[in-house]
């Protein structure tokens, strides 16, 4: 079959199967070879790893994953892809189309089932290159860093705006309880920016190429992850408030025990939330849970 990144061969493809491009699910497909090349080097890929990949759409992405990674599972929501997917990854027996929602998807049981335990929990890490559906970046993104996935690396392209949240540093505007949690969980560097014109059709947003390397440990010593988050997002709560005001705004407590943990915690309750370090809300969270006990 002849390669997918020709606006020409793509349309053929959508018209001879009755296709239609459903922007809704986020359907914006590659068509450059060279952005699709250096997407999948920045994941390393060996005949030794699985690689999962969300939203196949045509395959283009799958059929490259599979000349370098021993297996590919990817997981389509769209079952009128499906039969398109049959057809462009015939020549590819390593890779594997799973119908469902990526959001539902319990990847360390998937990798486990396909793979007889070779990866998953009791086996090896595995990774993720993708070309998300854009409508639900973020919960996708928590989805595959928070539950514990045996995921090493991942690969993903998205909206520039949100990849420039992932690795924002404290003090600028688009730092936020994103940042906290992708920073927390994982090491995100943006490695390609991308224009609107590679794609068919060209999505309304700017995008970029972030590599998300999973910590073996996490940057700081938090001891409840669920109170510190839940501090992380009171303190965000309201931008333009100061951090007591925002801590007090949340209902998590009343304005004189959170005067009191910010005293105990040596944080100026003036500042800004966007301006705190993880550092910073590790200690705030801390002294807030013990100050609760
Ligand atoms: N990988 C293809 C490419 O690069 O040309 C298509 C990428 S397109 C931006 C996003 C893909 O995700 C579409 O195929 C869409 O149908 C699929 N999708 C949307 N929501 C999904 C979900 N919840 N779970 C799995 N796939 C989803």
């Amino acid at each position: 079959m002849r390669e997918l990144t020709s606006p020409t061969m793509v349309r053929e493809i959508i018209r001879t199967h009755g296709f239609h491009v459903r922007k809704s699910l986020g359907q914006n497909f590659l068509l450059d070879a060279n952005i699709i090349e250096r997407i999948v080097q920045q994941a390393n890929l060996t005949e030794q790893d699985l690689v999962f990949e969300i939203g196949p759409g045509l395959g283009v992405l799958t059929r490259r994953l599979a000349k370098d990674a021993g297996k590919v599972i990817a997981v389509e929501l769209d079952n009128h892809l499906l039969p398109i997917l049959a057809e462009t990854l015939a020549d590819y027996p390593n890779a594997e189309v799973v119908h469902g929602d990526a959001l539902k998807m319990d990847f360390d049981r998937l990798a486990e089932e396909r793979t007889e335990g070779t990866f998953g929990p009791q086996g090896k890490g595995y990774k993720l290159v993708a070309n998300l559906p854009y409508y639900i970046t973020t919960p996708i993104l928590m989805h595959l860093i928070t539950q514990g996935f045996h995921l090493d690396v991942l690969v993903v392209m998205m909206q520039r705006e949100v990849a420039e949240r992932l690795q924002a540093l404290p003090g600028t505007k688009e730092y936020g309880s994103l940042s906290i949690a992708v920073q927390y969980y994982t090491i995100p560097e943006i490695v390609l920016k991308v224009p609107k014109t590679v794609f068919y059709p060209a999505p309304d947003v700017e995008s970029a190429v972030i590599r998300l390397t999973r910590r073996s440990e996490p940057p700081v010593q938090v001891t409840s992850e669920e109170g510190f988050f839940r501090v992380v997002r009171a303190a965000f709560g309201q931008r333009r408030k100061t951090l007591l005001n925002s801590l007090t705004g949340s209902g998590l407590a009343s304005k004189e025990i959170w005067q009191k943990v910010l005293a105990e915690a040596n944080i100026d309750p003036g500042r800004r939330g966007e301006t705190l370090s993880l550092e910073e809300f590790a200690t705030l969270a801390n002294t807030f849970m013990q100050a609760k006990l």
